[in-house]
């Protein structure tokens, strides 16, 4: 091979791994709320996993008509045209009436008509603890669409990855509801309920009970939210919720409590806990970069969402701690960052798991240890169930090997990580991909682009390795010699 044809090569090379975005003529949108039904692919899903998630069966195969959940698209239009639309499940395509070239913009109109379902999973009406409504995957969504193209990746369980935009939401309740949302609530003075006399002096208090409110026939109000630079909104409401709040000056962060008064003597701790994890995080990892930031009780366990995480309120102090640990985390990873958690869960589950671990333990006084992570990891290396950290989320075997990866495998990386470069390379690995990637997607070769900027070290080997392969790791030193190296000339 002469050099010249070595030069060709090369640049052939770069140039077909590159992948341009093409001319698109098609859409998709997510119909979540589709998925809440017996003959959907989420229940089919879990009617054949060996360990089905105990959350969603048997409760979904015996939703009633009125309990499901649905989206009914009744107009969706390009600028004004009306377009043709065939849905799948929880998947919408759409035709487009002007295909959209790189670079492009359109706008779409879509009017719809939905059943919130019982909760089943994350989302619905009427949860375990009697919150009325956990409204999350709500409204249809766009996909996302990078460089591999759509994805319109069906509801079938897990995971997200969705598109920064920004969020301009009415909601009309009855007006003894209390709402806590994604984004700044525009019309705090028309609404009251506590998001009128917030103050940096110290927390407020809004319970309804004290302001005699009640819930009478016809009498409504509209709440008014904004939210920029993320990727969803969600929202919960109940008539009984005690609103908590305070604004933080030195983060320029309002923190919002909104929780049911049987939890108010175990939740009040969260006071402290709230405030101390944004500005810990903040710290570790980089600025909270939103003006608010909820915490509710809603959901079936604990689930992020931007600037607002649902958590089920009846729990021991350490559960409540460690799930609050858990999703403000997510605030960074799920939230700024944005990974596509669909096919790379570890970047999301794995990183916050990490630093759930690093928070909950600094905030008890203790040194962070990450041995059970690994141990997770290598007793299901042991059962031959292991499955590598790269599978997307909705493909494991088993919701073990899911569970295993996405969360605990991807502590063990970042833990393994500062094994490698040392731990205050790692912290500032973690700064710097925050500060480059927030905002912009990365997938796992931007994880290992940055580290190895910030390291000075080839580390393709070991993110191959660790998140590409099942590879079992054994860091057991077993037998240690020391011989003296016999002098020159000795
Ligand atoms: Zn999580």
């Amino acid at each position: 091979m002469t050099p010249s044809s070595i030069a060709c090569a090369a640049v052939r090379a770069s140039s077909t791994t590159t992948i341009r975005p093409t001319r698109s003529v098609t859409s998709f949108f997510h119909l979540y709320f589709n998925a809440f039904h017996p003959q959907s692919m989420m229940a089919e899903r879990n009617r054949h996993l060996p360990d089905p998630d105990r959350r969603v069966v048997p409760k979904i195969g015996r939703l009633g008509p009125d309990e499901q959940g649905f989206h009914r698209i009744t107009y969706l239009a390009q600028e004004g045209r009306p377009l043709t639309f065939r849905i799948t499940d929880t998947v919408l395509k759409a035709e487009l009436d002007r295909p959209l070239a790189p670079g492009d913009s359109t706008v779409f109109e879509i009017r719809f008509r939905s059943q919130v379902p019982l909760q089943t999973r994350r989302s619905g009406r009427d949860n375990a603890e009697g919150i009325d409504f956990s409204m999350s995957q709500w409204y249809p969504k766009i996909a996302a669409y990078d460089g591999r193209g759509w994805h319109p990746d069906p509801y079938i369980g897990r995971e997200f990855y969705g598109v920064f935009g920004t969020f301009d939401v009415r909601i009309t309740l009855p007006a003894c509801y209390t709402i806590g949302a994604t984004g700044m609530l525009l019309n705090a003075n028309e609404v009251g309920h506590g998001y009128d006399r917030i103050s940096s002096r110290g927390w407020t208090r809004f319970d309804p009970r004290e302001a005699g409110l009640q819930c009478t026939p016809g009498d409504s109000l509209t709440w008014h939210f904004r939210a920029e630079n993320v990727h969803d909104f969600a929202w919960a409401a109940d008539p009984d919720y005690i609103h908590e709040a305070w604004h933080d000056d030195s983060l320029g962060v309002t923190y919002h409590l909104l929780f049911q008064p049987d939890v108010a003597e175990r939740w009040q701790p969260m006071r402290q806990w709230v405030p101390w994890l944004i500005r810990y995080f903040s710290r570790r990892i980089g600025r909270y970069p939103y003006p608010q930031f909820t915490v509710v009780q809603a959901g079936d366990g604990g689930m992020e969402y931007p600037m607002i995480n649902f958590i089920t309120g009846r729990r021991s102090p350490f559960s409540l701690l460690g799930v609050t640990a858990h999703e403000a985390a997510h605030e960074w990873f799920y939230g700024v960052l944005a990974s596509n958690e669909n096919a790379y869960a570890w970047m999301d589950e794995g990183f916050t798991s990490w630093a759930t671990t690093e928070a909950v333990a600094h905030l008890l006084g203790q040194a962070p240890d990450h041995r059970d992570a690994m141990l997770s990891v290598v007793r299901l290396q042991q059962m031959g169930l292991f499955e590598r950290l790269n599978t997307p989320a909705d493909w494991f075997a088993s919701n073990a090997a899911y569970s295993v990866a996405a969360y605990p495998g991807g502590e063990m990386l970042l833990d393994l990580l500062g094994y490698v470069l040392s731990d205050s390379l790692r912290d500032a690995f973690l700064r710097a991909y925050f500060h480059t990637y927030g905002l912009r997607h990365p997938n796992p070769y931007d994880v290992e682009k940055v580290a190895e900027q910030v390291s000075g070290l080839r580390l393709d080997w070991f993110f191959e390795q660790l998140t590409n392969s099942t590879y079992t790791y054994d860091d057991a030193l077993e037998v240690t010699t020391q011989q003296r190296t016999p002098e020159a000339g000795a």
